[in-house]
């Protein structure tokens, strides 16, 4: 099913990421993995491409499980590290899975290189331009606290714009920790003109002392609630599971009750933190 007639429906829904196994990695784990998440009747399942300019593999193979467990696939694809022909040789292999909803991501510059290889795409809006003629329904990413790569949110939310017109049917955001960031951001994106659903992207902490990188790396702020959290429990793996859980769960809820109706849970491919977010949802989902 396409993610943008799931979104039509205007209710409130939970969808969520994994990431494939490494290439030449074993596969038994991620059908476990596919397999209990899809338990969970998620809105649909995102599968991401590669990571900080590695090579990808096994994407569409993952893509093609959460299908055969009946759960439509987002298909994440990034360009930067892509050449046409492989993007070409993704999208028919994608088509073959009836895989119906792609994320065209720029992706980013492995660590050796400055520039892509000539005729490869710069930016996402690249990507969009060239599949939108494919009938694949077409997510893009969005950053509320602006991509670290542009110096002023005004010229990100332009570029957004961009690559929205050029036929993109919803975003998904970059994790944020404050839900006023993303109702702030929400509001001056409509207020430029960008009019499609922007799901929300929740991340559960469950490991305290990653996520101070991996934000710094990504330009998310902690806020203080936040990292009270973390400084207490952030060395006590149950008890920072617990209060990870507890954190995206009312994150959520705020979200719901305020009007936003689709968020994505990047899961780090643990069932058990989405099974636990999942039953603390079941009677708002059902409602
Ligand atoms: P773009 O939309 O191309 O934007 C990147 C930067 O370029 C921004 O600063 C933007 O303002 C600027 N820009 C855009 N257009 C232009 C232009 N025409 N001229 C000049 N500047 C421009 N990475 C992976 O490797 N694999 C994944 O599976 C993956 N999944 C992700 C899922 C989500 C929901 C998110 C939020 C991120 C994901 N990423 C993934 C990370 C993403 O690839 C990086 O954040 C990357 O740096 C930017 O990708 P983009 O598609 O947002 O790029």
């Amino acid at each position: 099913m396409k993610i943008s007639d799931i979104l039509a429906k205007g209710r409130p829904s939970v969808s969520f990421e994994i990431f494939p196994p490494k290439r030449d990695m074993p596969f038994d784990g991620i059908r476990d993995t596919v397999s209990r998440l899809a338990q969970q009747k998620p809105a649909f399942m995102s599968v991401t491409y590669g990571a900080s300019g590695n090579a990808c593999a096994n994407t569409v193979e993952v893509a093609s499980f959460v299908q055969e467990c009946g759960i439509s696939a987002l298909a994440h694809l990034t360009c930067l590290t892509s050449s046409r022909d492989r993007i070409a040789d993704e999208i028919k292999a994608l088509r073959s899975a009836s895989v119906e909803n792609i994320l065209c991501l720029r992706g980013d510059m492995p660590k050796d290189s400055t520039e892509p290889p000539p005729g490869f795409f710069r930016h996402a809006v690249d990507l969009v331009h060239a599949l939108r003629p494919s009938g694949f329904c077409l997510g893009g990413a969005c950053y509320p606290e602006r991509h670290p790569d542009c110096a002023h949110m005004e010229e990100d939310i332009a570029y957004l714009r961009d690559k929205v017109d050029a036929g993109l049917d919803f975003l998904t955001t970059q994790m944020f920790f404050d839900n006023n960031v993303y109702f702030r951001y929400l509001a001056k994106l409509r207020d430029r003109g960008v009019t499609v659903p922007v799901i929300a992207g929740i991340m559960p902490v469950t490991n305290g002392r990653q996520i101070e990188r991996i934000c710094r790396l990504s330009g998310t702020s902690l806020p203080n609630r936040f990292k009270s959290i973390v400084d207490r429990y952030g060395d006590t793996p149950q008890a920072m599971l617990d209060a990870g859980v507890a954190y995206a769960t009312e994150q959520i809820v705020d979200l719901f009750a305020n009007g936003a109706n689709a968020v994505h849970v990047y899961t780090m491919n643990r069932p058990e933190v989405a099974e636990r977010i999942m039953r603390n949802l079941r009677g708002i989902l059902d409602d």
